[in-house]
């Protein structure tokens, strides 16, 4: 496919030269002296090119995603609606006293709070791993304001990269905590582990394994007991809203992944959020939240805040999405988990006789297969217009292939899909199958023109 550079024409589109543009207004030394440089292209064929290029995007509009952990469910089109309105989408970036914004933005906090059962939360972080830092920032300020200096960092083994990555980047040093037979973190192995030094663990629950951490009391009763904090990567909270929550689990501090469980658009790296919440006793330490003061909503800092991790508003756009699919899903947001834990077992059981399940237990909105067919496969999916699981991660699991359907799907659409695993389970390489060891090893992104 040809860039829209290539596809310029001398007459093509309009010439802003030949128009009346008044410009006396600005200063000379800030007007352009030469060519803007932008392709000349009519209305139609701008549309053919961004047509096109769409069409070459797999999106949850196309077909089945169900890329594990990252709940690509379906979203909305009401809730693009309502981010678009005039008042929302045209609100200046840097202004931070919009009153009806900071409104919106302290009901979704008090809509996460009851969510996550958490005390306080802010909105600025951008994404999951946002949220980490911005978590993992409090962690170090709390054991600072109480001149404590906690070096280390527990992580299951199966975690997400970005957990292990944000703590080192922290400063913490991380130490890995295996799994147990249940795939589940071994109690023991923690024990042996735990001391002084260790200011927090980072855990997901259900974890990505698709699996409850059935004795995730007795980790955090061990935790703070021993002084240490406990951190909830939030990416899976599709599978529990509603039935449990992480405070109710022991943890002190949470992110949510708005772009995953409330229902904004993502992929291909669009704005996501990823707001914090924390317990009570640490949200002196959280980047700035919106509050009620004398009538007015404003955007204030805690007595010990981290700072800012965004501007005033976070990607305020997320926000009104996910706000709106909130207030639309109200209690039905318990259905929604519940929905996306039956798909899951679903699956499950109609592929495990087929496919080795490493971990044969009920699961929750995920599970992970074995296989030692994996890349071929994901390609052969792509083939019958579905999108790979999640594959090769999490990465205790060879050949792992990490399932989500969400919530969203309909029982024929999970037939179609397991009549079409059962298919390609032996299938061969494709023909054309790229080297993907030389496109990391070698990556040529120039332009070659
Ligand atoms: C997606 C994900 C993250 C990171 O979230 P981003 O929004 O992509 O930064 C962290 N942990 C888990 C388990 C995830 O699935």
């Amino acid at each position: 496919m040809k860039l829209i550079f290539e596809k310029t024409t001398p007459a093509g589109g309009i010439n802003l030269t030949d128009e009346v543009v008044h410009v006396d207004f600005i200063a000379p030394q800030l007007l352009r002296k030469g060519e803007i440089g932008l392709p000349r292209v009519s209305e139609l064929e701008v549309m053919r090119h961004y047509k096109e290029l769409s069409d070459r995007n797999f999106c949850i509009e196309k077909g089945f995603y169900p890329l594990g952990s990252c709940t690509m469910k379906y979203n909305p089109k009401v809730n693009e609606l309502l981010a678009n309105l005039d008042g929302f989408a045209n609100l200046h970036p840097l202004s931070n006293d919009c009153q009806g914004a900071l409104e919106l933005m302290f009901n979704l906090q008090g809509a996460l709070e009851e969510i996550t059962g958490m005390a306080a939360v802010s909105l600025q972080p951008a994404a999951g791993a946002h949220g980490e830092l911005t978590g993992m920032m409090i962690v170090k300020k709390y054991f600072e304001s109480r001149g404590e200096t906690r070096k280390k960092v527990l992580i299951p083994d199966s975690a997400h990269g970005t957990n292990p990555a944000t703590a080192a980047q922290c400063g913490f040093e991380t130490i890995c905590v295996p799994s147990n037979e249940k795939g589940q973190v071994d109690i023991d192995a923690l024990k042996s582990v735990l001391d002084k030094d260790v200011a927090a663990i980072m855990m997901t629950n259900p974890n990505t394994l698709g699996i409850f951490e059935e004795n995730v009391l007795e980790i955090s009763k061990l935790m703070h007991d021993n002084g240490s904090l406990l951190y909830y990567d939030g990416a899976n909270l599709n599978a529990v809203m509603g039935y449990t929550n992480p405070a109710l689990m022991g943890f002190d501090i949470v992110h949510v992944n708005l772009h995953k469980t409330f229902a904004t658009p993502h992929g291909g790296g669009g704005p996501g959020a990823g707001p914090v919440g924390v317990v009570s006793r640490l949200a002196e330490f959280l980047p700035p939240v919106v509050q009620a003061e004398n009538g007015k909503w404003k955007i204030k800092n805690g007595a010990q805040s981290i700072g800012s991790m965004k501007g005033f508003y976070g990607n305020f756009g997320v926000l009104v999405r996910a706000y709106a699919y909130i207030l639309m899903m109200g209690a039905n947001l318990k259905t929604a988990s519940a929905d996306a834990v039956l798909n899951a077992n679903y699956l499950k059981e109609k592929l495990k006789g087929a496919y080795l399940l490493p971990y044969d237990t009920k699961c929750m909105h995920e599970f992970v297969l074995s296989s030692d067919n994996t890349m071929n496969i994901a390609k052969s999916l792509m083939k019958h217009n579905i999108h790979p699981p999640t594959v090769f991660f999490p990465l205790i699991v060879p050949g792992a292939m990490m399932i989500e359907p969400t919530e969203t799907e309909t029982k024929a659409r999970l037939d179609e899909f397991v009549q079409i695993m059962l298919k390609i389970k032996d299938a061969s390489a494709p023909e054309n199958k790229i080297d993907e060891v030389r496109a990391v090893r070698q990556p040529d992104l120039r332009y070659a023109g």
